[in-house]
């Protein structure tokens, strides 16, 4: 888990041709688009992962 995760795609464009940027830390550059951009992580989803019983089944009455 000490490799930080890279795109696949630019987010913009949708090319492959992604190679990590100088301006650091989670920055990208498109080589296509020209754009760089920055990935953070933003935490976790309050929801968590956990799968909602809820959703199942539907109510009665
Ligand atoms: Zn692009």
């Amino acid at each position: 888990m000490s490799e930080r995760a890279a795109p696949f795609y630019c987010p913009y464009c949708g090319d492959e041709d992604l190679r990590p940027s100088e301006e650091g830390h989670g920055a990208w550059e498109c080589a296509s688009c020209n754009r760089a951009f920055r990935l953070s992580f933003l935490g976790l989803l309050a929801k968590g992962l956990r799968h909602d019983p809820i959703d199942e089944g539907g109510t009665a009455i």
